[in-house]
């Protein structure tokens, strides 16, 4: 068979010769107990650069001993790229989140060989959900390989947002030390009222995690969690996302992106937002309106916007968000740290391992399959597609 892998591009200088840590920490189990991924083995070292091209995932050795071809590749945008014109005959197609390939209908409908798409990551947006149940490609992700790395992202831009961390830094770098510029938007989360779009495996983690620090948490979601769990961390459940907002001074957003959330955030989403609150999007850059964004960071309708996800990816060079005002963008990072690509390389070989065997793929595993929403596709999804608009991911200039 013939494997289409798409990956982002290696570290400028090369790969790295050594690493800050020798190893990772070890993990028994996911938070609800789930396993982590179980392939017969790895060829790779954890802790190491996988998702780059010269990392490949840690899928070669494997690939080509069963009699499997291989192409990996970081070209992805537009009809002449090489994924474009590898993917006509490819039979599974791995792409990430991070460098996604946009799986657009019009791919989909020419791959005629195509029957499994695999997300080394979570969420599937990048690929035309509604085409690959048409065409009854499946689609997998590696649920839970990177929930929690993104959980202590949205942790770390709630705090470096509402005490205002990168002025503070950059006024260190730069040699500075005007106490009064450096706090004059700084302020304590304690006794902040913090909701989520969605209490699934990350959103429920950033509440855990914001608990400590003396918050009131709020979430909206369209299943509700088990009351045990609502006790136990004092939360408010809202009906919508209309009641959650107004009341919240830091809202983060951690649902998938799919017909029903796509443009949630809009203009008057965001006015109905308390003056003055932040926004933390480590979901799907087109939750939100683009310019809706940047214009209420101007106005001060937000105080701060931070994430890693945009649209599209990579982000052109001139895409607002990276010169609007008091944001905190990263690129799309929180997903996979060292520890996380360890896991989802070992994820996607598991993946690989049961599709090869006829062995059946965790039910946690599925988005599309047989041409329907499956497993956590039919819990976390609506039907419908998302790519349109990809397309401008051909501008972004290196
Ligand atoms: P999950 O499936 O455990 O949780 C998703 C939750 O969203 C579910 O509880 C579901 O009920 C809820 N939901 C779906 N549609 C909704 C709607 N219209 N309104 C309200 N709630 C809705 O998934 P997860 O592991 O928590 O990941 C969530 C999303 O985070 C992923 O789909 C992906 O887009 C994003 N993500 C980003 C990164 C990153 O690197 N930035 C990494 C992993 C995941």
């Amino acid at each position: 068979m013939k494997i289409l892998c798409v990956l982002y591009d290696d570290p400028k200088d090369g790969m790295p010769k050594n690493y800050p840590l020798s190893e990772l920490p070890e993990l028994k189990k996911y938070p609800d107990g789930m396993t982590l991924p179980t392939p017969k083995a790895i060829d790779f070292t954890p802790g190491e650069l996988l998702g780059c091209v010269s990392g490949e995932l840690g899928l070669r050795k494997f690939l080509e001993e069963r009699g499997h071809t291989l192409v990996i590749t970081s070209d992805k945008d537009g009809d002449n790229s090489v994924a474009a014109k590898e993917i006509v005959d490819a039979d599974v197609v791995i792409s990430q989140p991070f460098w996604p390939f946009y799986l657009t209908r019009e791919l989909i409908e020419k791959a005629r060989n195509l029957k499994l798409a695999i997300t080394a990551g979570i969420g599937s947006d990048h690929v035309d959900l509604q085409a690959a149940m048409d065409n009854k490609v499946d689609v997998v992700e590696v649920t839970y390989c990177n929930s929690i790395s993104v959980s202590e992202h949205i942790v770390m831009m709630i705090l470096s947002m509402v005490r205002d961390y990168h002025n503070q830094h950059a006024i260190a770098k730069s040699g500075g030390w005007n106490i009064a510029d450096a706090v004059q938007r700084s302020y304590d989360v304690e006794g902040m009222h913090i909701g989520t779009v969605a209490a699934g495996r990350i959103g429920l983690s950033a509440l855990r995690k914001m608990k400590p620090f003396e918050t009131h948490l709020h979430y909206f979601d369209r299943h509700r969690l088990p009351e045990s769990i609502e006790k136990e961390l004092d939360l408010t459940f809202h009906e919508s996302v209309e009641s959650m907002v107004a009341v919240c001074d830091v809202v983060t957003i951690n649902c998938p992106l799919h017909p029903e959330t796509e443009n949630m955030f809009d203009k008057e989403l965001i006015g109905k937002m308390k003056k003055g609150a932040y926004l933390i999007n480590t979901a799907r850059g087109k939750i939100c309106n683009r310019e809706a964004i940047a214009d209420a960071l101007k106005s001060g309708q937000l105080s701060g916007y931070a994430g890693d996800v945009w649209f599209p990816q990579p982000a052109p060079n001139d895409h607002v968000w990276r010169t609007m005002p008091n944001h905190g963008m990263t690129p799309h990072t929180s997903g996979t740290s060292l520890s996380a690509q360890a896991r989802y390389a070992a994820g996607t070989r598991e993946i690989l391992e049961c599709f090869f065997d006829d062995v059946p793929i965790r039910a946690q595993y599925l988005i599309v399959q047989n041409g329907e929403l499956a497993g956590a596709g039919a819990h976390s999804y609506s039907k419908g597609t998302a790519t349109s608009g990809s397309e401008e991911a051909e501008r972004y200039k290196k």
